[in-house]
């Protein structure tokens, strides 16, 4: 029996396009290789172990964090959206530590409350360079974590990184060499980073559904007015006549995923059998995706987040948690930038380090830095420590 650690094979049964250590573009700075686990499973782990990871557990997209412990945080967001992603990349005979990897850490450079609070910091640090989540996600894991002696970050492999990198302007990532170029080539990342995107819209949709209903924002009677919705709600109607509603609304969620994973792998396994790329790199020039939902299922799934758009997202409760939020990120992003002596000692040591190195535009990113690395109620109380008279006692 051989268990010498440099041959353990990580490659297992994959497929000739898929991400494998022996391939991969490596790390930013080089490093050994690890002794009983593949590249992709080190930089799992160093996400699970990152604060910005446990800082998800406090972090929200839709509801507010303290608006009622059943709802989805951006931790089990996460963990729900690896979960479905590891079936689709296993189904495909892809890397799955990768997926994992890329999955866990998509959501570490959000701001505190959601949406709301990103559009909030993007108008703040309008004349400084903007502010896009994918790319503080990346900042995150490049620079913001500092935990390990000899290099800042996480310093993750390529790969992983060109999977958190989801989204990225030609303008910004002009600034970012290598991870950058396919936004300028007009490449496509691994199809690991393609399908985890998908599994995130999976994942968003249909918990949003569920955690919607259990809100009492939106209802059964208007969701079957959507077919992707409708469909699967009969068919538990029909097999389960008698069932609890809050057991049918879990098996129309559940059927809602599958039926998407279902369509995905599908989909993907026939683009792939039609193309055969013979590589990863084929799959980077390859003209489109090849991760894909059919038209049908695209179009069903484009009919429910427009649904939750215009009754979930929209709704005036949504509305007010979202005005509140805004108003809280731009006071703390206003104060601090104003006079940054109100920042914690270590917050502020960054400011002036920025600062010095960038000017003006330095001094807004590293605020934006510290704002961005807030939970919800971190947000709400440092609010009433800074600007709340009552706190001076
Ligand atoms: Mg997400």
């Amino acid at each position: 029996m051989n268990t010498q650690p440099h041959e353990l094979d990580f490659g297992g049964n994959l497929a000739p396009y898929a991400v494998v250590d022996a391939i991969s573009r490596g790390r930013r700075f080089e490093e050994p290789s690890p002794s009983y686990r593949s590249e992709f499973q080190r930089d799992r782990d160093r996400i699970i172990h990152a604060a910005a990871f446990r800082r998800l557990e406090y972090k929200t997209q839709v509801f507010v964090n303290h608006e009622g412990d059943l709802f989805r945080t951006r931790l089990t967001h996460s963990i729900e959206v690896a979960q479905i992603a590891r079936s689709i990349a296993r189904a495909l005979r892809l890397n799955e530590d990768l997926t994992e990897a890329v999955a866990l850490a998509h959501d570490l450079g959000h701001t505190p409350f959601g949406h709301a609070g990103q559009d909030a910091l993007n108008a703040c640090m309008h004349d400084f360079g903007g502010f896009e989540h994918n790319l503080q996600s990346l900042r995150v894991v490049d620079e913001l974590e500092e935990k390990y002696a000899d290099f800042p970050g996480l310093n993750l492999c390529f790969e992983t990184r060109e999977g958190i990198l989801k989204h990225c302007s030609v303008k910004n990532a002009a600034d970012l060499g290598d991870i950058g170029a396919r936004f300028i080539d007009k490449q496509q990342p691994n199809l690991e980073a393609q399908l985890t995107d998908l599994a995130d819209s999976i994942a968003y949709n249909s918990h949003d559904v569920d955690d919607g209903l259990r809100a009492g924002l939106i209802s059964i009677d208007q969701l079957q007015g959507v077919p992707l919705f409708n469909e699967q709600y009969e068919d538990v109607r029909r097999l389960y006549p008698e069932l609890s509603s809050r057991r049918s609304i879990h098996e129309v969620v559940r059927r809602l995923i599958n039926c998407q994973v279902v369509d995905l792998v599908q989909t993907s396994t026939q683009l792939l059998a039609d193309s055969q790329p013979a590589s990863l790199d084929a799959v980077r020039q390859h003209p489109g995706p090849l991760i894909a939902f059919s038209d049908t299922m695209r179009e069903r799934n484009l009919e429910l987040k427009r649904f939750l758009r215009t009754h979930l997202y929209r709704h005036y409760r949504v509305h007010r948690m979202s005005a509140k939020a805004e108003q809280v990120i731009r006071n703390l992003f206003n104060g601090f930038f104003e006079d940054p002596r109100l920042m914690p000692d270590e917050a502020q040591q960054k400011v002036w380090a920025l600062k010095a190195e960038q000017g003006e535009a330095g001094q807004a990113r590293a605020v934006a830095d510290y704002i961005a690395g807030m939970t919800d109620r971190y947000a709400i109380k440092e609010h009433q420590r800074v600007f709340n008279p009552e706190e001076l006692t």
